[in-house]
C-alpha cells in the first residue's frame, strides 16, 4: 500500500482563506479588526523566523498584529507589566508569548498571566483544565491543527484507537485530551513505555509528538493506519553537499508510507497547520469576546 498524502500546506492554506473570510466579515458587519499580539523576549534566532512568518500571516489574514521585541535581559516584572496592559487592551483578542524564554523568566509564572479568554496558544492553566474536563477552551494549536487533519481524512474518529507517543504539555497530552473527546480510545506513550512498537502497531491513528528524528518505522505501524507526523527534526545531509541539513519528522516518511493508509509529511504537514491555528485560535477568542458567532471547523 502507498499511503494518501495529507497535505497540510494545502490545508493550512484553506483554514487561513476561512479565517481570512470571517475576519472580513466581523469587520464589515461588526467593525471589529481581530487583533493578535506577539511577545518575543531575546534574540534566539529560530523564534524570530517564527514570530516574522506569525505577523505575516496574520497581516494576510486581515488582522492586526502587534510585535512587542524585548531584551535578552528583560525583567519578569516588566514582561508581566506588558502582559498586564495586553489584557487591558480592547484592540488585542489573542496574546502569545514565544518560547522558550530566557532562563531567568519563569515560564508558568508569565503563561499565567495572559488571560485565559486571550491564551491563544491554550497552554494558561484554566485552559489546560477546562480542555481536560471537556469545557470550551482555548486549544494549543498543534494538536488542533492534527485533529482538523484527522477529522478532514476520517469524517467522524469514534471508537479508533489512537496512540500519540509523547506526553508533552503543548502536544502529546492536548492531542490525547482532544482525540479522547472525539471519543477515540487513546494510548499516550512515551519514553518509558514497554514493547512501544507493538503498542503503536494497535493503533488506527499515530500521532508521534517525540523529537527524535525517523523514530517511528513502518514495522510500528498497522496496514492502513494514519500517521500523523508532529516531530521536527534537522540531520545532516551529506547527499545535499557538505555541512547541508534537512528537516525530517519524528517518522521514518518512506518506510511508514509504505505501510499507512495517510500519512504526513514533514515539512508540509503538522508545521503550517499550527500557525493557522494560531489565526484560527485569534479569531475564535475576538468572537467570543465580542459576543459573535463562532467560526465553524475552526475551533475543536
Ligand atoms: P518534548 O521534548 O517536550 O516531549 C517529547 C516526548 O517524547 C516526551 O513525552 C518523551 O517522553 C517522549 N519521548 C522521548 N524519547 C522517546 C522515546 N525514545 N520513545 C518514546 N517516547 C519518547 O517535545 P514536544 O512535545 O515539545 O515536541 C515533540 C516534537 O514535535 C519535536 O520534534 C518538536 O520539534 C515538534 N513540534 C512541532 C510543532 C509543529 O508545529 N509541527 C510544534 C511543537 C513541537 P518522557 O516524557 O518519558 O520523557
Amino acid at each position: 500500500m502507498t499511503a494518501t498524502v495529507i497535505d497540510g500546506k494545502a490545508f493550512a492554506a484553506k483554514v487561513r482563506g476561512q479565517v481570512a473570510e470571517h475576519v472580513t466579515r466581523i469587520k464589515e458587519e461588526n467593525g471589529i479588526t481581530p487583533g493578535l499580539a506577539v511577545v518575543l523576549v531575546g534574540e534566539d534566532p529560530a523564534s524570530q523566523v517564527y514570530v516574522r512568518s506569525k505577523g505575516k500571516m496574520t497581516v494576510e489574514c486581515g488582522m492586526n498584529s502587534f510585535e512587542h521585541k524585548l531584551d535578552v535581559d528583560t525583567s519578569e516584572e516588566d514582561l508581566l507589566a506588558l502582559l498586564d496592559k495586553l489584557n487591558a487592551d480592547p484592540a488585542v483578542h489573542g496574546i502569545l508569548v514565544q518560547l522558550p524564554l530566557p532562563g531567568h523568566l519563569n515560564e508558568d509564572l508569565v503563561i499565567n498571566r495572559i488571560d485565559p479568554a486571550k491564551d491563544v496558544d491554550g497552554f494558561h492553566i484554566s485552559n489546560v483544565g477546562l480542555l481536560s474536563t471537556g469545557q470550551k477552551s482555548m486549544v494549543p494549536c498543534t494538536p488542533l491543527g492534527c485533529l482538523m487533519m484527522l477529522r478532514d481524512h476520517h469524517g467522524s474518529l469514534s471508537g479508533l484507537n489512537a496512540v500519540v507517543v509523547g506526553r508533552s504539555n503543548i502536544v502529546g497530552k492536548p492531542m490525547a485530551n482532544l482525540l479522547l473527546r472525539d471519543s477515540c480510545t487513546v494510548t499516550i506513550a512515551h519514553s518509558r513505555t514497554k514493547d512501544i512498537q507493538e503498542v503503536c502497531k494497535q493503533a488506527d491513528i499515530v500521532v508521534a509528538a517525540v523529537g527524535r528524528a525517523e523514530m517511528v518505522t513502518g514495522d510500528w505501524i498497522k496496514p492502513g493506519a494514519t500517521v500523523i507526523d508532529v516531530g521536527i527534526n534537522r540531520i545532516d545531509a551529506p547527499e545535499k553537499g557538505e555541512g547541508k541539513t534537512r528537516l525530517v519528522g519524528d517518522c521514518d516518511y518512506a518506510s511508514c508510507a509504505e505501510v499507512a493508509g495517510a500519512i504526513t509529511p514533514v515539512p508540509g504537514g503538522v508545521g503550517p497547520m499550527t500557525i493557522a491555528c494560531l489565526l484560527a485560535n485569534t479569531l475564535t477568542a475576538c468572537c467570543r469576546a465580542n459576543g459573535l458567532s463562532e467560526p465553524e471547523g475552526l475551533t475543536a
